[in-house]
């Protein structure tokens, strides 16, 4: 649901947060309070009861935070207590300025004491990170003794970097300009002294002999000579990111190691970034000082000695700028290395080439949500939201929030916007606006008229619709992408995850196609209006273009899987070898399947073989796109319990280390030239759409069998001979005509769905193979592939010609084409054609879910029963379409349905229209046109030539 500070801009500027929410803010559930209680007597004041010990309870709270554990006072509320380790926690943090709202000036003069408090002897006994680096600066013999790197500090104090922020906003992104407003802070302290030139900063006079030799005997015992894995960035895009080994000890500093590695010679000169990848975590980036003078003596807030050198954008380096969002310069080191506040010894953990890739990855917009599935290889971010119980997965408004964070962004505002009825549906064909002119009219004055009646009211209320908005703003607040989308939800929750949907989805398109400039990008959008306010946009989010440019230039040349390409491909599909009976349970668009499946990487002619993915139960909605499409395709071909194997190009080198894991390394030293990924799935599960579902749990018989039986009733009642049924999907009508006995002769059906019409023809075959048919007139049976649009002579003047639950599933100019392609050139005796009663779903949705009336996963929130269909028509807008389209082609027409009554409001669940050629008198016309033969035949059979 919506709340208000979302919809507010005013809300966002939160008065100050109390203790706890300010460090939940920043550590989540990372911050875990543990309470402790305490009996304490209580004082006696009263000397006639030296004898009762009175006791009372205090509680003392212990926060344990990744960075830092501490302990409150003993309070008496165990709420205050909270608060006050809190509290305790956020000063030694340094996460809040002292002063609320401080001034520049007066952030400098606070930056000034904070850092002149770091070179005191009390200092030494906290437990402060710069603890460590002063200690180790005593063991340094020379000229050097005492002196550490400046820019340790900025790594080390938070508060230091909030406040340089305050003097400087460009401090965000600029670790060069933090350690200038560092020096220049130091310069006008008298206790701190700094060195020209390099950036050693150290106390002004010394510490007394025997605290220093003390503080250097505590450390004497810790650290034995350790190493860690860490990376090496290199800032040409042409190197790949190694692996490399970082040594330290008690006698090897670690910034000597990092710049010795990165080939500086004065370690002060290493600059550091702020924490990459997950929150808390040490992980940084190490690079080297860009050779500029940055030490003014003006000073101004404004240091315009960095700004502006046109030599630092040749050497930034790209890639270590964008996983930071700050500005990197030359070759970097990334570690995962640092004093933290819980010890005194240096922490340190090894890092991976796929920490690396995964961080890259997570930045994408659709990288968060294949991670969080662990799928990166297979999932793929869904192309449309259909309902909330069938999106798996972090929800779109989650993804964008967390895009949003990575970047940088403010939290996208989400503004909704509800909808007359009247003005709802997007008409795409002139019939239709005709009727719905005249429709909206009368509705008004029937819903607002007759509100007694429950259905009626219950109608009007499901017309109501939703439409969002999307605004993202940058930490400054200034506007970076606005945008707002034509379509509609029932539901103000699904317009929002719909919206976020449908901007992740843009922002991934223009993340793979980086050369795209972006006026031109956002232009293809049409349809939707979006403000795409480009300088803010390319600065805030494309900081790094050129990554995705590595990954397009693959080394391997491997394809990469563009997301348009899928609905294409998917149902020409891949080729799989499959394995196991067929169980006659098979997925359709809107199922939501759930499979298991395992990625090797193997190579030609080699044995190398390396399982880089591996899920036992991994759950999707079929149709959506939330898979590769060769996936999507092959399990499309699957029934329940089946598995199969097929192999695809090896996607981006990048993509295949980010899922490799710890196998990253040993890969990334080989040239995946003549790689391949073979993916084995299996078919565990499927649950069928929703319309189905509600069919066959709502009417008894099923829907579906009641809108064979009408045809049924049809064919008997003409002694029909042929049939023809457009749009035959998986043949379940067919299949069903074979249980009957009738007049029969010839049967056909026609689709586009190759991969349906191969499913009817296995069921056909097998049934009439086996001569479990009991249509014993029955001469031929055929099925075509084809569009109900386009005319094939083959199936010219059947008797009978049936379109059930078809013409909803193309767009409402196409079903108008089809009306007119099947009564002028077709020309059935009869045609019978079903969709679905649009006013009868409030009964279905409130029906489907018994008991669950308002929670989220109700499925009222697809606006139509099926998100495959592109409409469905009010009773008026059907019989409008079909009262034309008779009588344009001189037939008569009546209208029918199942589901319901005619009588009862709001009429039958599917609608029907039986239109019938005129009589013999007034012959129809049938428009001759040379035989046209565009169908191409899928599967035959014919009563003489079966075998047997
Ligand atoms: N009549 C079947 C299937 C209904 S599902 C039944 O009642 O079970 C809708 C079917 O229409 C799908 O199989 C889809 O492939 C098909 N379809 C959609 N547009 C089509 C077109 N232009 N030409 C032929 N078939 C089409
Ligand atoms: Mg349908």
């Amino acid at each position: 649901m919506l709340e208000a500070d979302e919809l507010s801009p005013v809300a966002r500027k939160r008065p100050a947060l109390a203790p706890k929410a300010l460090i939940h803010q920043k550590f989540g559930n990372q911050a875990l309070y543990r309470i402790e209680e305490v009996r304490q007597s209580l004082e006696n004041n009263c000397p006639g009861l030296a004898l009762a010990q009175q006791t009372r309870s205090l509680y003392r709270c212990y926060l344990d935070l990744p960075e830092l554990s501490v302990i409150s006072d003993a309070l008496p509320k165990k709420k205050d207590a909270e608060h006050a380790a809190a509290k305790i926690a956020i000063e030694k943090l340094g996460i809040q300025s002292k002063v609320a709202n401080p001034t520049p000036r007066e952030a400098m003069d606070e930056l000034v004491l904070r850092l002149a408090g770091f070179f005191t002897e009390e200092f030494l006994s906290s437990t402060h990170p710069l603890v460590g680096h002063i200690k180790f600066a005593f063991s340094r013999v020379g000229e050097r003794f005492g002196m550490i790197p400046m820019s340790v500090i900025a790594t080390c104090d938070t508060k230091v970097n909030n406040l340089c922020k305050v003097i400087n906003p460009k401090a965000e992104s600029d670790p060069l300009l933090v350690l200038s407003l560092i020096s220049r802070a130091a310069k006008m302290s008298s206790s701190i002294c700094i060195s020209y030139g390099e950036f050693w900063i150290w106390k002004q006079g010394s510490y007394p002999t025997e605290f220093v030799e003390s503080v250097k005997n505590l450390t004497s015992e810790s650290t034995q000579k350790s190493y860690v894995e860490a990376l090496f960035i290199p800032c040409l895009h042409d190197r790949d990111v190694e692996t490399l080994t970082l040594h330290f000890s008690d006698s090897l500093y670690y910034m000597d190691e990092i710049a010795q590695k990165l080939h500086v010679r004065d370690p002060s000169r290493i600059l550091v970034s702020r924490t990459v990848g997950k929150a808390s975590s040490e992980i940084r980036l190490y690079f080297s000082a860009p050779d500029v003078p940055f030490l003014t003596s003006d000073s101004s807030t404004e240091v315009p000695m960095i700004e502006g050198n046109v030599n630092l954008d040749k050497i930034l380096n790209e890639r270590a700028s964008y996983l930071s969002g700050q500005c990197i310069y030359g070759n970097a080191i990334m570690a995962h290395v640092g004093y933290t506040w819980k010890s005194s010894n240096l922490f340190f953990e090894d890092i991976w080439l796929s920490t690396y890739y995964r961080m890259i990855l997570g930045k994408l917009p659709d990288g968060h949500y294949k991670l969080s599935r662990e799928a990166i290889l297979s999932a793929e971010l869904p192309a449309i939201y259909t309902t909330r119980s069938n999106w798996k997965g972090p929800t779109p408004r989650d993804l964008l929030c967390v895009f949003c964070r990575q970047h940088r962004l403010l939290e996208p505002l989400f503004s909704i916007k509800a909808l007359d009825h009247t003005e709802i549906s997007v008409e795409s064909c002139e019939i239709q606006r005709e009727s719905k002119l005249s429709r909206s009219a009368d509705e008004v004055e029937k819903v607002n008229g007759d509100k007694s009646d429950p259905i009626r009211r219950e109608l009007g209320r499901s017309i109501s619709a939703f439409q969002c908005e999307v605004k993202i703003l940058s930490k400054r607040q200034d506007p970076v992408f606005k945008c707002s989308f034509d379509d509609t939800c029932r539901k103000e929750c699904d317009a929002i995850q719909s919206a976020a949907l449908k901007v992740l989805s843009c922002f991934n398109k223009y993340f793979k196609q980086p050369d795209m400039p972006i006026e031109k990008f956002f232009e293809l959008e049409n349809g939707h209006s979006i403000a795409v306010y480009s300088k803010e946009f390319i600065q805030e989010l494309v900081k790094c273009p050129s990554i995705y440019d590595i990954q397009r230039k693959n080394k391997c040349s491997g394809l990469h899987i563009s997301s348009n390409q899928r609905s294409t491909q998917y149902e020409n599909g891949v080729s799989c070898r499959i394995d196991g009976p067929d169980s006659g349970i098979f997925p359709s668009p809107g199922s939501v399947i759930c499979i298991s499946y395992v990625v090797v990487l193997m190579e030609k002619d080699t044995t190398l073989k390396e399982v880089l993915e591996s899920k036992d139960a991994f759950e999707f909605e079929i149709g959506t796109g939330a898979v590769i499409s060769e996936l999507e395709s092959c399990v499309s071909q699957l029934t329940v319990n089946q598995s199969a194997k097929f192999v695809v190009e090896v996607p981006s080198r990048d993509l295949i280390f980010t899922a490799a894991g710890q196998a990253a390394t040993h890969l990334s030293q080989l040239s995946l030239h003549d790689c391949f990924l073979e993916y084995s799935v299996k078919l565990l599960h499927v649950t069928e759409p929703l319309e189905d579902r509600i069919e066959q749990a709502l009417f008894s018989p099923p829907l579906s069998k009641q809108r064979v039986e009408f045809a049924v009733g049809y064919i008997n009642q003409l002694h029909a001979t042929s049939l023809v049924d457009f749009g035959c999907g998986s043949g379940s009508l067919l299949d069903s005509l074979l249980d009957h006995t009738t007049t029969l002769e010839k049967v056909a059906g026609v689709d586009i769905s190759r991969k349906s019409l191969i499913r009817a023809a296995k069921i056909l075959h097998l049934k009439l193979s086996a001569n479990l048919s009991r249509q014993k007139s029955l001469k031929s049976t055929i099925l075509f592939d084809g569009s109900i649009t386009d005319f094939d002579s083959r199936l010219r003047e059947f008797d009978i010609g049936t379109c059930l639950e078809v013409i909803e599933h193309m767009e409402e100019d196409q079903a108008c084409l089809f009306g007119d392609v099947v009564l002028s050139f077709f020309c059935p005796g009869v045609l019978i054609v079903s969709t679905p009663n649009f006013e009868y779903n409030p009964i279905l949705q409130r029906s489907s879910m018994p008991g669950r009336e308002d929670t989220e996963d109700k499925p009222t929130s697809s606006k139509f029963r099926n998100h495959d269909h592109k409409f469905e028509w009010t009773r008026q807008q059907f019989q409008h379409w079909a009262n034309n389209l008779a009588v344009r082609h001189n037939y008569s027409v009546e209208f029918s349905g199942v589901g319901g009554s005619a009588d009862i409001e709001p009429g039958f669940a599917s609608q029907i229209a039986v239109f019938k050629r005129a009589s013999n008198l007034f012959q129809k016309q049938c428009l001759r046109t040379e035989p046209s033969e565009l169908y191409e035949v899928i599967w035959e059979w014919s009563a003489h030539s079966s075998p047997l």
